[in-house]
């Protein structure tokens, strides 16, 4: 369960209740001892008058309305010592202190005071008021490390609302590799600058540009460069600090957001993630939650209570545009969509020469080989991998980024950390014969990709690993390539059966499996590449918000269910056949190689070719 301020209030009422009556048990007694003093020694009231009859009494004092009494008094019972001793006082006890006033004894009666009432208050909420507090600390804390706004305290109207930057400093030139995208948003910029040139002719300027695309892509750059290159200000908030809110919060927060645009414009107003309150209404995915719907409402409210020429432009990122409720995108709202992709090569080039700019960068490192390598790489990816290489440059304390240090960063992104080699030992030999199992059949298939490396160095979760230059084209991939992926894919297992033996085979190929698998039911399923036909059996990631294939409405029978598991078993049992032979046809190969990377722990692309090449012919790639 997540610690939301609704669930804090919830779990904390019973706790309030439960300590109100623990310390109501334990404590006032304990108050009510202190305030008549220490008198542990105690009399009855009998014995009391007796030894008031016989002078022993010094002194008493008379508390909570005449019903304690304490008293001071010596007698041989006592030890001859004056002693604080108490007594109960029957209810009414008149004879008593005339008794006492006969006899001059010193009496002296402490009225209840208010104030011990008030402090017993105090005590008795002093409990759960540091239970809530201390709940309290703990939720922020736990928010804060979730990313999450850690600022949910700020009901409406007080701090942190949205974040307002008056001058972004951004220009078109910082984004790159965006250009259609780019172009779409020049005209919003005269829209702000110029508004008069469509206004004269009647043109509505649009209120609202949805933003669609993969994380760190640039969507937000983009926005903030539409507002510095328009020198208007620039509001940003985002979907996702809804959530965890108060009902009403959010819509309260959207409202005081326009507000203050309104007085501002012309401006940006930007929403980041806008699919955390913008997703389809009463899906009733997780429950209705209302306070995502009132934002909504809200955003939509507001979007449609400007008119369209004020001067503010609301745009919004989302990464699916699929799920956005349908009158998010009704016109005089989101009515204008801009798809942003992962870059291609062209692109990654242009956004790693706009990084490089301000970076010293040896001479002889071409950043048309960096983009090359990089595919499936962000905007944020290479901004990031520059940023990475430049680090791990300053700490070898060189003056300028080369090759090397890119190299290094390429992986630790793709990968994970580097850890250190293992020593020498069987499971040493048993990864070294699995890598090279991949990267021998990848490279003696002509429809794989090549071998860029292989090394024994750990990496995040892998022990060791094989990499491919990837191809350029990952749009059109043809079916023979796809099973030579798989092939490659088991060329590692492949290695261990055969080397080992079937008994000595061990779960480091347990993701290859994984990837083996999914590759095999995406050809059946999806791309119609099996004996099954040019059916479309499954959709990609249907439903993000449940597990994968909670959602997937089966359009399919069970017959062609059981069909389906038997093709992909046919798939894979065919590309294992396959790997295997390779394996055993070049078993002299294998075991050079694996004598070479153990003693190495890298072997590059080009090397490795060299040595198979002595041996066998490596077909020509296609
Ligand atoms: P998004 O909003 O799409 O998640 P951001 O705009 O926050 O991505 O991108 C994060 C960072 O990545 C940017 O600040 C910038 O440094 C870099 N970046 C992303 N895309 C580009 C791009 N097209 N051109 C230049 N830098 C980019
Ligand atoms: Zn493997």
């Amino acid at each position: 369960m997540k610690l939301s301020w609704k669930n804090l209030l919830l779990w904390s009422l019973p706790i309030i209740v439960i300590s109100f009556f623990i310390w109501q048990g334990f404590f006032v007694p304990i108050n009510n001892e202190n305030n008549n003093n220490v008198a542990n020694s105690r009399m009855t009231y009998g014995r009391f008058l007796e030894y008031l009859d016989m002078g022993w009494v010094k002194k008493v004092d008379i508390y909570d309305n005449g019903h304690t009494a304490i008293i001071e008094a010596v007698g041989p019972e006592l030890g001859n010592r004056i002693q604080k001793i108490r007594v109960e006082l029957p209810a009414s006890a008149p004879e008593l202190i005339t008794k006492l006033k006969s006899n001059h004894i010193d009496l002296d009666a402490h009225p209840t005071k208010n104030n011990t009432a008030v402090w017993s208050l105090v005590g008795n909420l002093l409990f759960p008021l540091l239970l809530i507090i201390s709940l309290a600390f703990l939720f922020r804390k736990s928010n804060k490390t979730a990313g999450g706004p850690g600022q949910a305290m700020s009901f409406g109207k007080s701090k942190a609302l949205f974040q307002i930057e008056a001058k972004t400093g951004i220009i078109f030139d910082d984004v790159a590799g965006i250009d259609e995208a780019k172009e779409e948003f020049e005209e919003i910029v005269t829209f702000l600058k110029k508004p008069e040139y469509f206004t004269a002719v009647g043109a509505k300027i649009p209120k609202g540009v949805l933003l669609v695309g993969p994380p760190g892509t640039g969507k937000t750059l983009l926005a903030k460069a539409i507002a510095g290159e328009a020198n208007v200000p620039f509001f940003s908030i985002s979907g996702s600090e809804f959530v965890e809110m108060f009902v009403g919060v959010g819509a309260s927060r959207v409202r005081d957001l326009f507000k203050k645009a309104k007085e501002n414009a012309p401006c940006i107003i930007f929403i980041d993630e806008i699919d955390a309150v913008g997703r389809q209404r009463g899906t009733g995915i997780g429950g209705g939650n209302d306070e995502r719907e009132q934002t909504l409402n809200q955003l939509l409210t507001e979007m449609d209570g400007f008119e369209g020429n004020t001067g503010i432009i609301v745009i919004a990122a989302t990464n699916r545009a699929d799920i956005l409720d349908a009158a998010l995108l009704r016109p005089g709202r989101f009515d204008r969509q801009v798809s942003i992709d992962i870059p291609d090569f062209k692109g990654r080039l242009a956004i790693l020469n706009v990084h490089a700019k301000n970076k010293k960068i040896s001479p002889n490192v071409s950043l048309s080989i960096i983009a090359r390598r990089t595919p499936g790489f962000s905007g944020a990816d290479l901004a990031n991998l520059l940023n990475e290489s430049a680090i791990l440059t300053a700490r070898q304390r060189k003056n300028k980024i080369t090759l090397n240090e890119i190299d290094k960063a390429i992986d630790r992104i793709i990968a994970g950390m580097e850890g250190t080699a293992l020593i020498d030992s069987k499971s040493k030999r048993l990864i070294a014969y699995h890598e090279i199992g991949h990267a021998i059949v990848g490279t003696l298939l002509k429809d794989h990709e090549n071998v860029q490396k292989v090394t024994l160095i750990p990496r995040g979760q892998a022990r060791g690993l094989t990499w491919f230059t990837p191809s350029e084209d990952q749009s059109l991939i043809s079916r023979s390539q796809i099973k030579a992926k798989i092939m490659g894919a088991l060329g590692g297992r492949a290695a261990e059966e055969i080397i080992f033996g079937e008994s000595e085979i061990t779960t480091g190929a347990s993701n290859d499996l994984q990837q083996v698998t999914s590759m095999a039911r995406q050809m059946v399923t999806r791309f119609g590449m099996s004996s099954i036909g040019p059916l479309s059996l499954e959709n990609e990631d249907p439903n993000p918000f449940l597990g994968r294939g909670m959602g997937n409405t089966n359009e399919y029978s069970d017959e062609i269910a059981i069909k389906i598991d038997k093709q992909i078993q046919e798939i894979i049992k065919d590309c294992h056949k396959k790997a295997t032979e390779i394996i055993k046809n070049n078993r002299v190969i294998i075991d050079k190689l694996v004598d070479i990377l153990i003693e190495k722990e890298t072997i590059d692309g080009q090397e490795f070719r060299n040595i198979i090449k002595q041996y066998t012919k490596i077909p020509q790639k296609s």
